[in-house]
């Protein structure tokens, strides 16, 4: 088909939002490493798994091997009132780079919480409600998360308790209003109301608190409160299974034109994104249907995958999660304070990992000035203000763009445009300031985080 054919934005209708997920692990070879139990270092049981977290979700979590799972009808109902989300070609920053290259972006920022964070979201509280469960805890760094949380929440009318980091409580006081706003209950962490809470006070008065510690207490509610369950927002495989919607539907709008990427890219922080955008395209590549790059971007504040270890390490800074295999800088990595364009999570997704090690996938890092260059400059000729952790994924995608200028390809590229700025525009305006730099971490730097990832026969030995 004629390329001027193809519409600025390509919708699909309210039929074509998946009726299924997608879920990878069925057509890995190599499957991810299991969870394991840090105390006695053996896979965790469904039974184990139940204690922290919903049934429902505890099998996903577990289940490498069904293709495609239904999604229910009730789910359904509710992504229609924001999906199917625009696969948008990207005319103007073609134009504006001079490329020969044809770029598209599956956009998520189009729901109140900004961001592809909502889709599992509404799943998990689901699945939470259909247990008869009371409510359920989380933890939220800059708040992306609670929000779509809170949103899902309020839908299905279940308590929502959210340990947000105190710095970010007190600094980002708007994410906190909008939790507020749909019912949640949002704390700042470290609190008085846990124990693990009152512990970090009283060693550590006057503290900021961090994710490790705000996912401790959210976790320690959930276990010691009858009818909650704690739940995550990235990193698991089961948050990539509902995030393979993004996927699913970037695949069929792609399809109606007869297009197929050469390259899929997309941010990483804990993953789901990216994983959930690249499982069709994946999918196709391991079974040997089709061959795709696919390029993971990540801060070079923060590089998992580019120059972290593959191993077994915990989740969180206080080591109350399960011990995950995964790309990870170390469980004590914190990121520069200098770095304000998120993705700040030391590991990784467990399936990210296993494809990254088979060398199915690649992976870069980029610097957040230069991504701040691509958010602007994409902002100025496509229209949308976007989100920091996704103009990741727009620096790797105008570098493409720029190669192909040089060579005079015409490579389809497909990138994840994940969420809008809105609430971010402290870091716009550090930009704008000309008062961000880059922090590389050095490898000294580096050491310090793995020297604290547990050591066990077949671990880091
Ligand atoms: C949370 C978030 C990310 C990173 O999370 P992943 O699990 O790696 O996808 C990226 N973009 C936006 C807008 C987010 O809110």
């Amino acid at each position: 088909m004629a390329d001027n054919k193809i519409p600025y934005k390509i919708y699909l209708t309210e039929d074509e939002i998946p009726k299924q997920w997608y879920n990878v692990r069925a057509d890995m070879k190599n499957k991810p490493a299991p969870l394991l139990n840090p105390a006695t270092l053996q896979p965790l049981t469904a039974e184990e798994l139940s204690a922290v977290f919903c049934e429902e979700l505890v099998q996903q979590e577990l289940d490498e091997t069904t293709a495609y799972i239904d999604i229910p009808e009730e789910i359904r109902e509710y992504y229609k009132s924001y999906r199917p989300s625009p696969t948008i070609r990207a005319y103007g920053l073609e134009k504006a780079l001079g490329t020969p290259a044809k770029i598209y972006y599956k956009f998520e920022g189009n729901n109140t919480s900004g961001s592809h964070k909502l889709n599992s979201a509404i799943a998990q509280a689901y699945y939470a409600k259909k247990q008869g469960l009371k409510g359920v805890t989380t933890e939220t760094g800059a708040g992306q998360w609670g929000t779509a949380l809170s949103m899902a929440c309020a839908h299905f009318g279940l308590d929502c308790k959210v340990f947000m980091v105190k710095v970010s409580y007190e600094q980002k006081p708007f994410r906190r209003e909008v939790m507020r706003t749909y019912g949640a209950d949002v704390t700042p962490s470290p609190s008085m109301t846990t124990e693990i809470g009152r512990k970090i006070l009283e060693e550590y008065p006057g503290t900021t608190g961090s994710l490790g510690c705000a996912i401790s207490e959210a976790v320690e509610v959930a276990t010691h409160n009858e009818g909650y369950r704690y739940v995550l927002g990235s990193v698991l495989s089961q948050v990539l299974l509902h995030q393979s919607v993004i996927g699913l539907e970037a695949k069929t709008a792609l399809e109606k034109y007869g297009v197929k990427p050469d390259i899929v890219i997309g941010c990483a922080g804990g993953g789901s994104n990216l994983g959930g955008l690249i499982s069709p395209f994946m999918g196709e590549k391991l079974r040997g249907e089709n061959d795709y790059r696919i390029i993971a971007v990540e801060p070079a504040s923060c590089p998992s995958f580019t120059r972290g270890v593959y191993a077994y390490d915990f989740c969180d800074t206080g080591m109350v999660c399960p011990l995950a295999k995964m790309y990870t800088l170390g469980h004590g990595f914190i990121p520069s304070a200098n770095h304000a364009g998120g993705l700040r999570f030391h590991g990784m997704s467990s399936i990210l990992s296993q494809l990254y090690a088979d060398g199915l996938m690649e992976a870069i890092s980029v610097e957040q000035t230069a991504v701040f260059e691509a958010a602007e400059q994409f902002a100025r000729v496509e229209g949308i203000l976007p989100a920091p952790e996704s103009s990741h994924a727009i620096r790797a995608a105008i570098d493409e763009a720029l190669k192909c200028k040089e060579t005079g390809e015409e490579k389809t590229i497909l990138f994840g445009l994940t969420g809008t700025g809105y609430f971010d525009m402290v870091a716009y305006e550090k930009f704008n300031d000309r008062e961000m730099n880059d922090y590389i971490p050095t490898d000294e730097d580096l050491q310090k985080g793995f020297a604290g990832i547990p050591r066990f026969p077949g671990n880091m030995d």
